[in-house]
């Protein structure tokens, strides 16, 4: 049997589903958790869709059901299934459940689900649960479409990445026809920004530092910009986007102090494969986009290591 068919036989066959998806959650995250759950519900399931993280980021707040989003557990789960997850511990939870489905599209995944259903070429994880439904005939809403969409626009940087083929614009289109109406997801999503995220951008912007011919950026976050600005942790998640867009830059690596340490964000354009570097912190991501949190609060320590590491990919 299929991977697909196995995995929703396993779904049918179990009452108190868990939705979950990886900590600090992107669309892809919690539109690919949410769109599973009005299909459940259609077959009188008992879902929770759980995120560990806490605020959840506000310019998702359109998502359907998004306000049925808990990060508390409930006492009876048969069945948990994760979205967008590389590895068991960005899932932030205390312990392993009895029985995991592991959906995803990171390179890096660790296959740590029982069953374990990863598309490494999937625009986002909402085209993996799409691919899923699709392979099983199950009739997808308007709710699970704006969510899984939602998704797929915000993991390609609305339709940019090189993940982006034929396959992409055929589920976009079948979700269309399921009722999203795509200027109301770009709206929702582009167009309710805060004054304070506008103003980190400059202060974020003021340190950006070229190396290695131009070919690498960094840029900084400090907790003090943060406060002085009044920004919050999702008004920093374009900023390394950005940088990557000047012309020279192949890498760009964002450093955000938090209370571990520093966190990066890497970025490629065309070549480099920034999972490694990531990967070699204890992070992981994709071949052009990548993350890890280094146990160190020197940036300029934490810059000279990461010019190295540049190098060797460059
Ligand atoms: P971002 O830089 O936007 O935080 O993340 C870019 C990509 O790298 C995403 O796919 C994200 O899931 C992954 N990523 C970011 N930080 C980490 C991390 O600490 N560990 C792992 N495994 N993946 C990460
Ligand atoms: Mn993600
Ligand atoms: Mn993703």
């Amino acid at each position: 049997m299929d991977l697909y068919k196995e995995i929703w036989e396993k779904i049918v066959n179990s009452d108190n589903i868990l939705l979950i998806a990886h900590v600090n959650p992107d669309g892809d995250a919690l539109g690919s958790s949410l769109s599973l759950y009005p299909v459940l519900k259609k077959m009188n399931k008992k879902v929770t869709v759980f995120n560990a993280s806490k605020p959840l980021p506000q310019y998702l707040d359109f998502l359907p059901n998004f306000n049925k989003i808990t990060d508390r557990l409930p006492k009876k789960i048969d069945l948990t299934v994760s979205f967008d997850c590389g590895s068991f511990d960005r899932l932030g939870l205390p312990e392993k459940p009895s029985f995991l489905i592991n959906i995803d599209h990171h390179i890096s995944n660790t296959n740590y689900g029982d069953l374990n259903l990863i598309e490494p070429n999937a625009a986002s994880t909402s085209q993996v649960i799409y691919n899923m439904l699709k392979a099983n005939n199950i009739e997808i809403n308007k709710n699970s479409a704006v969510c899984m969409y939602t998704a797929l626009v915000t993991d390609t940087g609305s339709f940019q990445y090189e993940s982006v083929n034929e396959k992409v614009f055929e589920m976009a289109a079948e979700l269309v026809k399921c009722g999203v109406s795509p200027d109301y997801v770009a709206k929702m999503l582009f167009q309710r920004d805060r004054l304070s995220r506008l103003r980190l951008l400059a202060k974020a912007y003021d340190t950006i530092e070229l190396c290695c011919d131009g070919k690498a950026a960094f840029v900084e976050v400090t907790k003090e910009m943060m406060e002085i600005t009044g920004a919050i942790k999702e008004d920093t998640d374009t900023i390394v986007n950005s940088v990557r867009a000047i012309a020279t830059v192949e890498v760009a690596c964002l450093l955000r102090e938090e209370d571990e340490g520093i966190k990066i964000s890497l970025r490629s354009k065309n070549y480099a494969d920034v999972s490694k570097i990531a990967v070699k912190y204890g992070g992981g991501g994709h071949i052009r986009a990548a993350g890890a949190t280094v146990r160190e609060f020197d940036f300029q320590k934490v810059k000279e290591i990461l010019k190295n590491d540049i190098k060797e990919i460059l």
